[in-house]
C-alpha cells in the first residue's frame, strides 16, 4: 500500500501509543508525515526515532485551537485513550474530542481532503448486544465519569458524518476496540500494560471486581494495518468500521496468561470495579472484512509476548533489575499515574 510520494499527511495525537506506530507505517510507505500533539499523554520519546527523518515534522499543539496547515490528508488520532487519563481533566477532554473534531473537519473543508477519525468501541458503551456490530446504537451513560470520552466520541461520529452531508467531505470512521503493544504508556492505567508491569515487579496483579468482565485485544500492528487500508478506501467507504481483534478473554484469563507469559511469582488481588465498567466488549468484524479485505493476524500470546520483550527492556536498569517508572510528561505529572503496588 504504497503512498505517493507527494502525499503529506497530519497525524493528530502522532506521538501518542498508537499514532507514533501510524507515523512509523506512513513514513516507511514514502509519505510525507506532519505529526502535531500537545504531549498530553504522548511524549517526545515516542517519535524520537523519527525526528531526523527528512519527511517527518513534529508540531505542538493543543486541537482544541485552530491549525493551519498544508497537507493531503488527515488521521485525527488526538485524544488521551486510557480511563485514568481522560477522566482527569473531563472538560478538556471533551474539548479534544469535539472542538478538535470541528477543527480538523474545518481544515479539511479548506483544503478538500479525506480525514479519519479514530473513534472508538466505547461509543457503545456497556454493551447489552454481543458482539458488537457497527448498527448497535449503544448503551451509553451520559453523565457518568466516562461520558466525557464516550459522548465526546460519540458527538465527534456525528460532526464526521454532518460534515459529510451538509459539506461533502470525504470521511472515514474507525471504532477502535482495545488495542495493546510496545510504547503504551507504562503507567497509563490500562490493564495490558498494568498487568505486565505488575507482574515483571512481581507485584500484586490488580483485577478490578471479579475479573469475569471480558475484553478482545488487538496487537497494534493489525489494528494500523486496517486504519491505513480505511484511509485508502474507495469514498463511498466511510464506516463506522468496527476494528478490533474478534478473540474474546476475561480479565482473569488475561492475568493468568501474563502471570504465565513473564514467568512471574505475582499474585492476584482484587480490587473494586470502575463505576460503569463495561462486562463485555467483542467486536464484530465482519464489514471490515468484506470492505477492506482487513482482519488482525496476530494471535494474544505472540502480541503479548512481543509487548512483554518492549517493557522488559523499559524497566529493567544496567544492573539488571526492574526499576520504578514515572511520568516523564509534565502535564501527565499531576496524576496519581503509579501502577497499583502490593
Ligand atoms: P494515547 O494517549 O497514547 O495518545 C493520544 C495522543 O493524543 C497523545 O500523544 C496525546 O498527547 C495527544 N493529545 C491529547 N489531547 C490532545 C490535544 N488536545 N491536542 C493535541 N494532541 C492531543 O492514546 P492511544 O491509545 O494512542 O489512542 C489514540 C487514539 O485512538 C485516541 O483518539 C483514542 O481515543 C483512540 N482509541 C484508542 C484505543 C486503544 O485501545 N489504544 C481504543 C479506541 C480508540
Ligand atoms: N479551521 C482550522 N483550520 C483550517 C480551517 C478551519 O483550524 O484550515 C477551524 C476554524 O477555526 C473553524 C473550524 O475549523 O472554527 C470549523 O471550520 P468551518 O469552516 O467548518 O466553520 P467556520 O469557519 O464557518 O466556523
Ligand atoms: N482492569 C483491571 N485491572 C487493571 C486495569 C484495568 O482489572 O489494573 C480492567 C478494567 O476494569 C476493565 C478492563 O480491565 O474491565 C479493561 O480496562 P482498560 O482500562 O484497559 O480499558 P477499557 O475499560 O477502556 O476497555
Amino acid at each position: 500500500m504504497p503512498y505517493n510520494l507527494a502525499e503529506r499527511i497530519l497525524v493528530t495525537g502522532g506521538s501518542g501509543f498508537l499514532g507514533s506506530h501510524l507515523c512509523e507505517r506512513l513514513l516507511a510507505n514514502g509519505a510525507e508525515v506532519l505529526c502535531v500533539d500537545n504531549f498530553f499523554t504522548g511524549t517526545r520519546g515516542n517519535v524520537e526515532h523519527l525526528l531526523d527523518h527528512h519527511r517527518f515534522e513534529l508540531l505542538r499543539h493543543d486541537v482544541t485551537f485552530p491549525l493551519y496547515v498544508e497537507v493531503d490528508q488527515i488521521y485525527n488520532l488526538a485524544c488521551p485513550a486510557s480511563p485514568v487519563h481522560y477522566q482527569h481533566d473531563p472538560v478538556q477532554t471533551t474539548k479534544t474530542s469535539v472542538i478538535g473534531a470541528i477543527n480538523m473537519l474545518g481544515l479539511a473543508k479548506r483544503l478538500k481532503v479525506k480525514i479519519l477519525q479514530a473513534s472508538t468501541s466505547e461509543i457503545y458503551g456497556d454493551p447489552t448486544t454481543h458482539p458488537q456490530s457497527e448498527e448497535y446504537w449503544g448503551n451509553v451513560n451520559p453523565i457518568g465519569p466516562r461520558s466525557c470520552y464516550d459522548e465526546g466520541k460519540r458527538c465527534a461520529e456525528t460532526l464526521f458524518f454532518d460534515y459529510r452531508r451538509q459539506h461533502g467531505i470525504p470521511i472515514k470512521v474507525a471504532r477502535i476496540f482495545n488495542t495493546y503493544g510496545p510504547r503504551m504508556h507504562p503507567n497509563d492505567g490500562r490493564v495490558v500494560s498494568n498487568f505486565i508491569v505488575q507482574a515483571l515487579r512481581g507485584h500484586d496483579i490488580t483485577i478490578y471486581g471479579d475479573g469475569l468482565q471480558s475484553r478482545a485485544f488487538c496487537y497494534v500492528d493489525d489494528l494500523i494495518d486496517g486504519l491505513m487500508r480505511l484511509m485508502q478506501s474507495p469514498d463511498e467507504v466511510t464506516g463506522p468500521l468496527n476494528l478490533g481483534n474478534p478473540h474474546e478473554i476475561t480479565m482473569r484469563e488475561l492475568a493468568e496468561l501474563t502471570i504465565e507469559l513473564t514467568g512471574s511469582r505475582s499474585k492476584i488481588v482484587h480490587r473494586p470495579l470502575p463505576q460503569d465498567d463495561p462486562r463485555q466488549r467483542q467486536p464484530d468484524i465482519s464489514r471490515a472484512h468484506a470492505m477492506l479485505g482487513w482482519a488482525p493476524r496476530t494471535p494474544l500470546r505472540q502480541g503479548l509476548a512481543r509487548t512483554i520483550t518492549y517493557f522488559e527492556g523499559m524497566l529493567t536498569d544496567s544492573a539488571g533489575r526492574y526499576s520504578q517508572v514515572s511520568s516523564t510528561n509534565p502535564a501527565a505529572r499531576g496524576l496519581d499515574l503509579t501502577v497499583p503496588a502490593s
